[in-house]
Order: structure tokens, then C-alpha cells, then sequence
């Protein structure tokens, strides 16, 4: 392919010298489970989101797992309560929901925005919701004074899905005061996993909370669920994370900023220079309430264009392909009506948007689209 969708060693190439160096220094160290690394990386992430606490682990699932099963072990959630969950998200977010013994409630999303939307959220609200889980989506925060109103108004406990939307900020306070994506509700979820905007050389995520007894419970349930060492509390798992991937991190996470930077510079040549009737461009706003994760566009003739693009050169990605409820382990779910995660799953195609694209292949990758009939 002339022009690929993403390839990992030019991502990490501006890095590469300083990560080894990072990876020296942890093997020489001989601590090869927590320590410094792990420590500073768990800093590096309360300093960027305004957090109070961070709790470094395996990876974007096992976050979402553990805030979940943190809240069962308060009390703050029962088993069968429902957790709100965008209809259209990636089958991780849903995953902890069901593995916790909680309800997913599908929200449909905004097929603007294509994050939950809130009057749909307000439409399906029941009793039994106890918890929503905003996926910030293609990296677009999931957050606004309508949201805010509505889970305030029904007290309920926020969990972000932030895998996709690190160094975002919203133009609207959290809860906490916090405008960082990740740090707008009461827990939020990181992945490192290396496709994201801030990938590391494997699994890799964490926890983010602004409640200090969460931050405890997860702590435990991520080493065995021991509070100290031989004396478990909680029937846990081993969900930490490994002072190599963390040494990698605190390589990147400082340049997190340029990083999104340069993937908004490419979405803005493909927003400005995009004209073809039959594609629909994502909502394009020229600040950080979107770190462009993805550059995701819609069009009803999907597949022939995707085959069209990859005969021109062009790899193309699809995020997903079937949505959860479409899935097999979800079967229950199938008769659910979603139409619009269904029409995303069929229309939606992601374009390249990383450092291994240059801004004049953007313009390419636009002149090629455009000519698309
Ligand atoms: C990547 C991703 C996850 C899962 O993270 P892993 O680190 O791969 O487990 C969860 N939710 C969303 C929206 C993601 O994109």
C-alpha cells in the first residue's frame, strides 16, 4: 500500500532512542513488577488529567473491570444493576460490564457526535440505571452541560471509557471540576494499547479517580486482592502493570499534546479538501474536545469505496464491523432494536491519521476520495 493505515515502528520511531534507554534502565534495575517506573507513570497520569489517584494496570479492559468490580465491593453498585453504555462503542466497554454481573442499558448515540446522546440516555433512564459509561469515542469527549444535568439529576456514578480520548478536554467542567477526559466523572479508564494515540510496546492501562476509596479497592484487586502482602480482602486478579511498558510511557506521555497535534492536522486537510457527495465527514472542531483517535467517515456505498481505496493504494480500517449487541457471545442482545450502531456498522470507515501520514498523503488520500463515483 502506497498509503498505510498505520504502522507502528514510524510511530514510535521520534521516541525509539529514549525508550531504549528507559527499557536499559529497568532491566538493570532488576525490580521487574512495580517500582519507580510504574510510580511515575501513575504520577504522570494524575498530573495530566487533575486526578488525585491513578492506579497503573494491565490494560484498557481490566480498568474498566476493576472500576466496576471496585464499586460491587463498596456496595455502591449491586449485581443486576444497569450500566449505560453507548449502542456503537467497541465490545470492550461492554465486556466488563456483563463479566461485573451487571445489565448493559444500549444508549443509541448522536450520529453527529456518535458519542451517547443525552436525550436518548434521558428517554431510557429506569430505576435500575445506577451507572453510565461515556465512551469518548474516536477520541471526541462524550461530555456537555445536558449530560452533566442528567447524571447529576439521577446520581449516577460516571465511568469513562477514556481508551480512545487521552490529553482531550472538555469544554465543560466535570464533576469534579477536573475538564480532562478521563477525569470528568468518577473513574475513567485508560488503554495503552499500542494503536491508541499513546500506545505502549504491548498491554497496558489504567485506572484514573477522583474517589479515594476506589482508588484502594482497585489497587487490591489489581495484586490478588491483597491490602497487604499474604492478606487478601477482595477474591482479586493479577491486573498490574509491568515497569517495562511504564518506562515506555513516561517516554510519550509528555509529548501527548504534539501528538494530538499533528493527528489534527491531518484531519483538517481531510475536512477541508473532502468533497465527495456520497461521504459524510466527521464533525470537525478546531480544538481538544477531539484528539481524532480515528478519522472516521460515513457512506452508504462503504464497501465499494473501501475496495475502491485499497485498488488506489489507500488502506482503510473499519471501526467495528458489528456492533456488541451483533456479536455471537451477545446473542441475548440480538433482538434489541439499535438501528443507528447498526447503520455506523455498515456506513462507517476509517481513513489514516497517524505520523505515518504526512499531510500532503492526506491531500492525496482527499484528490482520490474525491474522485470516487
Ligand atoms: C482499546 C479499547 C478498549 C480496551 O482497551 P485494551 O487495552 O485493548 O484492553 C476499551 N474501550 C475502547 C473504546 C477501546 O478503544
Amino acid at each position: 500500500m502506497k498509503y498505510p493505515f498505520l504502522d507502528l515502528a514510524t510511530v514510535n520511531a521520534p521516541y525509539l532512542e529514549q525508550i531504549k534507554a528507559a527499557v536499559n534502565r529497568v532491566i538493570d534495575s532488576g525490580r521487574y513488577v512495580g517500582g519507580a517506573e510504574v510510580e511515575t507513570l501513575e504520577r504522570n497520569l494524575c498530573e495530566l488529567t487533575g486526578a488525585p489517584h491513578c492506579v497503573a494496570v494491565s490494560n484498557g479492559l481490566d480498568a474498566l473491570r476493576m472500576i466496576l468490580r471496585g464499586y460491587l465491593e463498596l456496595g455502591r453498585l449491586r449485581k443486576g444493576d444497569k450500566v449505560m453504555v453507548p449502542s456503537n462503542t467497541y465490545i470492550a466497554s461492554v465486556l466488563a460490564i456483563t463479566d461485573c454481573g451487571l445489565e448493559p442499558l444500549f444508549v443509541e448515540p448522536s450520529i453527529e457526535t456518535l458519542n451517547i446522546d443525552p436525550q436518548k440516555a434521558i428517554a431510557a433512564y429506569d430505576e435500575r440505571v445506577k451507572a453510565i459509561m461515556p465512551v469518548h469515542l474516536y477520541g471526541r469527549v462524550a461530555w456537555d452541560d445536558e449530560f452533566v444535568g442528567f447524571v447529576k439529576e439521577k446520581d449516577l456514578i460516571v465511568i469513562e471509557d477514556n481508551a480512545q480520548a487521552i490529553g482531550a478536554e472538555s469544554d465543560c467542567d466535570g464533576i469534579y471540576g477536573s475538564r480532562q477526559a478521563g477525569a470528568l466523572g468518577d473513574a475513567g479508564a485508560f488503554s495503552f494499547y499500542p494503536t491508541k494515540n499513546i500506545g505502549a510496546f504491548g498491554d497496558a492501562g489504567a485506572v484514573v479517580t477522583h474517589d479515594n476509596e476506589l482508588a484502594s479497592v482497585v489497587r487490591a484487586l489489581a495484586n490478588y486482592g491483597s491490602d497487604r502482602r499474604y492478606h487478601n480482602i477482595y477474591e482479586g486478579w493479577n491486573c498490574r502493570l509491568d515497569p517495562v511498558q511504564a518506562a515506555v510511557l513516561n517516554v510519550k506521555i509528555p509529548h501527548v499534546k504534539e501528538e494530538n497535534a499533528l493527528r489534527r492536522e491531518i484531519a483538517r486537510v481531510y475536512d477541508t479538501q473532502i468533497n465527495n457527495p456520497d461521504v459524510k465527514k466527521p464533525m470537525f472542531v478546531d480544538n481538544d474536545t477531539m484528539v481524532w483517535h480515528q478519522y472516521v467517515i460515513m457512506s452508504a456505498k462503504r464497501d465499494e469505496l473501501r475496495a475502491y481505496l485499497s485498488a488506489n493504494g489507500v488502506a482503510t480500517d473499519i471501526h467495528y464491523p458489528e456492533p456488541p449487541h451483533r456479536q455471537p457471545c451477545y446473542s441475548r442482545y440480538a433482538a434489541l432494536s439499535l438501528p443507528l450502531a447498526d447503520k455506523i456498522s455498515r456506513e462507517a470507515l476509517s481513513l489514516p491519521i497517524s505520523r505515518c501520514t504526512s499531510l500532503q498523503d492526506a491531500a492525496s488520500i482527499a484528490e482520490i476520495i474525491n474522485l470516487f463515483r
